[in-house]
């Protein structure tokens, strides 16, 4: 591609299992050197493994990035809905001469293999076919005529010059004998068809590139530039894996995170500007670069993450952390119909919870039967409190404005008059309308629950004190 055509970058995941946060760190600097640079970005399904792709993890891997707020401008495009595309290529490249029937038996391959390992030698394959005069017989597949002389050249965009020998490559099968086509050509065709321009992927990749660029340049393509990324630790310095605790996406929004904290955590782990931890979406889209990007891998941090989720719950609009929190409340079967707007929970409780999924267990009391518990009763609940409770519901019971401050003022109120530290009623109050010990302070805990709900607990309350 020339370096003035528009950028466009995918993300073409295989569809065989959910979203790993690798993945998603993949798809997140796709996403924003597209959108850094007023590109297109691409969501392609790689589907083609019919055994191991699922619809599931289809829908997994839309879900997330929807989650995730990665929107694509086009796809996602199935591979298995381009077969016929990528057989008009196998003709193609088979009419002019640059890919070859071959009809090795497995039984030759498995011989020649073991040939090979007993020389120590990397196994390759010897290029029977590509010479063969005569015709062959029973199924074959089709490899590419990978160029036998020279070097792979490439600019890595993060590793910057790498070589490959084109000894070092055999006749890479394109077609099965079934005619299905192989990865490293479904791959090739479609970055072609697609017009990609920057290849941001995993380094695991890395090996298969020389390979795709030179059926590239057989297809008279331009290949596009290349980023290999680095891969993600766990804190044992091994791949990170289930061993290491969350590695989906959507394991991340069970436990309670907000998809701004595990994108700029992800964002981070691998790419920095400077020291700074905390970056908004719009920032990161202007300071975002490939060449910005770590060629070593880098450890996933969980407390890291943990940190930065408790900054975005406390300095996010409540609005927008209220519609997650909503989320949760539906996970945990609790209806917030009847009860007070979760933006105010949200208010009341940002600075109390490190996950939203925390907040959801702490603010069921707001909206569902009080579950008490039996400590906080006993110790909180007792006869000499009765009097003030009884007081206090009396007070509210005529009160004109039911919000902070009169609510405060009723508290104190019947502190002074009954001779007893604000401290002593106040935890009785909020065993009686919340079930426990702790809450947000009591004034906004009783406005958010409402007077009628405040009035009743408190009968109920009167009842259990012995
Ligand atoms: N489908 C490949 C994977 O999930 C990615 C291929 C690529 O990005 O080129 O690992």
């Amino acid at each position: 591609m020339s370096s003035s055509a528009p950028v466009r970058t995918r993300f073409a995941p295989s569809p065989t299992g959910y979203l790993h946060v690798g993945g998603a760190r993949t798809a997140l600097y796709c996403w924003l050197y597209a959108r850094k640079t007023k590109g297109k970005f691409i969501l392609r399904i790689e589907d083609t493994d019919l055994e191991r792709s699922t619809q599931e993890s289809v829908q997994a891997i839309i879900d997330a990035m929807e989650w995730l707020n990665l929107e694509y401008d086009e796809g996602p495009y199935y591979q298995t809905k381009r077969f016929d595309r990528y057989k008009e290529v196998v003709q193609q490249l088979l009419t002019e001469g640059k890919a070859y029937r071959c009809y090795c038996s497995k039984e030759r391959l498995e011989k020649l293999r073991e040939e090979q390992m007993a020389r120590k030698e990397k196994p390759r394959y010897d290029g029977f076919c590509r010479d063969r005069k005569e015709p062959g017989e029973g199924p074959y597949v089709i490899r590419f005529k990978n160029p036998q002389t020279g070097a792979v050249e490439f600019d890595d965009l993060i590793r910057g010059k790498l070589v490959f020998e084109n000894t070092e490559l055999d006749d890479l099968i394109i077609a099965r004998s079934d005619g299905t086509p192989t990865y490293n050509f479904t791959v090739v065709v479609d970055d072609w068809d697609m017009k990609i321009t920057h290849v941001i992927r995993g380094d695991d990749h890395i090996n298969n590139t020389p390979r795709q660029i030179n059926i590239l340049r057989a297809l008279g393509a331009t290949p596009p530039q290349y980023a290999h990324v680095s891969m993600i630790l766990g804190s044992d310095g091994k791949r990170l894996s289930k061993r290491h605790g969350a590695v989906g996406v959507m394991q991340y929004r069970e436990e309670g995170y907000l998809p701004e904290a595990l994108l700029n955590y992800l964002v981070r782990l691998g790419w920095s500007h400077g020291d700074q931890e905390i970056f908004s979406m719009d920032e990161l889209i202007n300071l975002f670069d490939i060449k910005g990007i770590n060629k070593a891998p880098s450890a996933f941090n969980p407390e890291k993450l943990l940190w930065l989720n408790q900054h975005y719950i406390k300095s996010s609009d409540p609005q927008h952390v209220a519609k997650e929190l909503q989320w949760h409340m539906d996970q945990l079967g609790i209806d917030t119909t009847q009860g007070p707007p979760l933006t105010e929970v949200v208010t009341a409780l940002s600075e109390r919870a490190k996950t939203l999924r925390e907040m959801a267990e702490k603010s069921r009391y707001f909206y569902t039967d009080l579950q008490y518990n039996d400590e906080a009763v006993k110790k909180n609940l007792t006869l000499d409190v009765a009097p003030a409770l009884t007081e206090i519901r009396e007070q509210f019971t005529n009160l004109n404005d039911w919000s902070k401050e009169p609510i405060h003022h009723v508290i104190q109120a019947t502190a002074d008059k009954l001779g007893l530290k604000m401290g002593k009623i106040a935890q009785p109050l909020r065993v009686a309308v919340t079930g426990d010990t702790i809450s947000p302070p009591i004034d906004i805990t009783l406005m958010l629950l409402g007077r009628d709900r405040v009035i009743s607990r408190l009968d109920s309350a009167l009842r259990l004190c012995s």
